[in-house]
């Protein structure tokens, strides 16, 4: 079973958009409302025996049963006979509101992230609606609960063979989007590995290298679209709170978000292409994101968005029928790709590698990323010849090569 997400400009009545707009202002109350609940046991919980004050008296019983999202549904089915507005939006919307609460708070338990927030006015952004209909994609229009036909800036086609199962309505700066969850109904055929094949290792000073030597420089627009963000969001922190011009600049900041985000994509997308144009087979290392996110890699990892980059890597090596695996990532930079010899950590700041043992010398990261393919070259079942007798020293250092 295939997943991909599509995203697509909505093109809203002005009916439609009051329809959605009023929906995300009621997904917004269920959210604050259950939050609130559960707050407010926790709290009930939490306090010191010795500092138990008038303010943080058990009010709740101390039997009562933590809100799970279980019953919160259930009373959300009760409230809901009584209340029109949360009568009028649709009702496993709003179960989704539910979920995303109590993902949230599995997120702070399991990966400690904080305490999920209450959401002021305007910042619930997006309507999830688990199901569709049957065909609900006619030409460039998509069916939509609550609001029937809607049309959309068809800006790529739905692949053959794809129904649409979710969809994700968000309300961005520029306008309505939806995010339709398109699911293959056959299976995705499973590639045999063929081809040349090539490693890939990410990295900090350059985006990343190749096996074969190649180097792609860290986009320079990130930094400056970074700059300019900054600068706009140190303006809009001077403005009124709430007073039109603060709205403005508010808009200008959530706009250059946008932008950074289609611009990183379109990199990535592009990035993915061109490694697909010269092999059969790409390996890179089975990373896990999270946890690099919080070490010393943090904000770099985030910036570049190597989790989304390996997503979309692997989507279009699938489509263009190159094979994609994933390898232990474990001391691909303390290897060496020459004689296999455990060559030891590496400094961040040391960019060659230079082993002891057969002298090979080749930069860094191209070292690690040709450890990651003859890792991926072993698990596929291939003998991987050493880099090989006579090549030792003759690498020369590879030039870093131009941003796409
Ligand atoms: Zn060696």
């Amino acid at each position: 079973m295939l997943n991909l997400t599509y995203t697509y400009r909505l093109k809203l009545t002005q009916q439609q958009s009051q329809t959605y707009e009023a929906w995300l202002e009621t997904s917004r109350r269920v959210w604050n409302f259950a939050l609130a609940e559960r707050k407010d046991w926790y709290q009930s919980r939490s306090c010191r025996i010795d500092a138990c004050s008038l303010k943080s008296e058990y009010i709740i019983p101390s039997h009562a049963p933590r809100p799970t999202f279980a019953s919160q549904c259930k009373a959300l089915t009760q409230v809901r006979k009584t209340n029109p507005d949360l009568n009028a939006a649709h009702s496993q919307m709003l179960q989704q509101v539910l979920r995303r609460l109590e993902k949230a708070f599995i997120g702070m338990w399991e990966s400690g992230k904080g305490f999920p927030r209450f959401k002021k006015q305007g910042r619930m952004r997006s309507l999830l609606f688990p199901q569709l209909g049957v065909n609900p994609i006619q030409g460039s229009k998509v069916k939509l609960p609550g609001v029937g036909w809607v049309k959309m800036q068809l800006s790529r086609p739905i692949p053959d063979g794809f129904v649409a199962k979710q969809a994700q309505v968000v309300k961005k700066a520029s306008g309505w989007y939806v995010m339709l969850t398109l699911q293959a109904d056959v299976d995705a055929p499973s590639l045999a590995p063929h081809g040349q094949p090539i490693g890939i290792d990410i990295g900090l000073k350059v985006f990343l290298a190749t096996s074969s030597g190649e180097q792609i420089a860290r986009p320079r627009f990130f930094a400056l679209l970074q700059q300019k963000l900054k600068l706009l969001q140190q303006r809009a922190s001077h403005k009124r709170l709430g007073s039109n011009n603060w709205r403005k600049a508010q808009h200008k900041v959530s706009r250059l978000h946008e932008h950074i985000h289609n611009t990183r994509k379109d990199f990535h997308f592009k990035l993915a292409h061109k490694l697909c144009d010269q092999v059969g087979m790409i390996f890179v290392e089975d990373l896990n994101f999270k946890t690099w996110a919080k070490g010393m890699f943090g904000k770099h990892t985030l910036d570049a968005g190597f989790g989304e980059f390996f997503s979309i890597l692997e989507w279009v090596c699938w489509k263009r029928g190159v094979y994609f695996a994933k390898v232990n990532p474990n001391g691909t930079s303390q290897t060496c790709p020459n004689c296999n010899h455990h060559t030891g950590k590496k400094d961040l700041s040391e960019r060659i590698h230079h082993c002891g043992e057969c002298g090979f010398q080749t930069d860094r990261d191209v070292a690690a990323a040709m450890v990651v393919m003859q890792r991926g070259l072993r698990a596929v079942g291939h003998t991987v010849k050493m880099l090989g007798e006579g090549l030792s020293n003759s690498s020369p250092l590879t030039q870093e090569s131009p941003v796409l």
